[in-house]
């Protein structure tokens, strides 16, 4: 497969194209973001490496921190955690608040905001200093000492950040948080803060794309049967109420962030970054989705 040659191709018919949507001005700081930024980046498994655009350039994550999370917790608690979170489809916006009372406080999955809390309430019960274990984590898995939080996005979001407050006191409410709702949140928007590049977002994602063995030093990182299932929630719940739309668009399981970003994994062959700012109206990337989309269209390749 000529990578190369197809990514030349699909960036040449995405970047021209209009850009639609909204930045994701709800949290202030994203609001300032140049919204026509386009960066792609991808990594095989056989260690090829490529890039194009604007993928050396840094972006907040945010809800593609998500996926650390629950990694880092599936590999300290082990199945424990889904009796705190389940592993469903939500059908609903990313930080709605609706099913968790029917649910008697347990998010449908831990990529809704509201599950991506108690992942967090789950990380400091376990974990001695979790922001630092967090940190040194990701820092594994993508082979970059130097990813650290941005404090002015955490700061910019937490000030703003009336949604997520009630959604922790809410699930405190219903039993479902353990610590004080301010440590819970102080670390949830600490992990959305994450700032990372295409090239390092597809490096850190690639041993999902290899049965939880990282590439470069062969490090487990999940077991087979624990990337499975990590996968299977990214291919059902990582695009908000829009999952159902990027199985059917670009096929692979992925993750996405209001930051713009999504990264999707193709199991035993590569993970794959891409960034563009500008979102639509269920919260993911206008162009990433659009170039996910030509990606598969044009490898004629995907887990279907
Ligand atoms: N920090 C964002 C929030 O809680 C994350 C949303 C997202 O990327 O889905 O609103």
């Amino acid at each position: 497969m000529n990578y190369k040659e197809i990514l030349d191709r699909v960036m040449a018919v995405v970047k021209p194209e209009e850009n639609i949507g909204h930045l994701a001005n709800y949290i202030p700081e994203l609001g300032k973001v140049n919204p026509n930024k386009l960066g792609v980046h991808l990594s095989t498994t056989n260690n090829f490496d490529l890039g194009i655009g604007d993928n050396l350039e840094k972006f907040s994550i945010q809800s593609i921190s998500k996926v650390f999370a629950v990694c880092l917790a599936y590999k300290t608690m082990g199945e424990g955690i889904w009796k705190r979170v389940d592993v469903e489809p939500s059908g609903n916006p990313f930080n709605s608040l609706v099913q968790l009372e029917a649910d008697k406080g347990i998010p449908r999955n831990p990529f809704i905001n509201a599950g991506a809390i108690v992942i967090c309430d789950i990380l400091i019960s376990h974990l001695e200093k979790p922001k630092e274990a967090f940190l040194n984590f990701v820092r594994e898995i993508s082979d970059n000492p130097e990813l650290t939080f941005c404090q002015k996005i955490a700061d910019s979001e937490k000030s703003v950040g009336y949604r997520n407050i009630a959604l922790c006191n809410f699930i405190k409410s219903l039993g479902n948080i353990e610590n004080e709702p301010e440590e819970v949140l102080d670390f949830y928007f600490c992990l959305c803060s994450l700032e990372m590049t295409c090239q390092e977002l597809s490096k850190a994602f690639l041993f999902l794309a290899n049965g939880g063995q990282k590439v470069s030093d062969k490090k487990v990182i999940l077991t087979k049967r624990q990337t499975k299932r990590i996968n299977a929630l990214m291919q059902t719940c990582g695009f908000y109420d829009e999952s159902g739309e990027f199985a059917f668009e670009v096929g692979l399981p992925g993750k996405s962030g209001v930051g713009g970003g999504i990264v999707a994994v193709f199991p035993n062959n590569y993970s794959i970054a891409v960034w563009s700012p500008m979102l639509n109206a269920k919260g993911n990337s206008y162009k990433g989705m659009m170039f996910l989309e030509q990606f598969t269209t044009e490898t004629e390749a995907s887990i279907f």
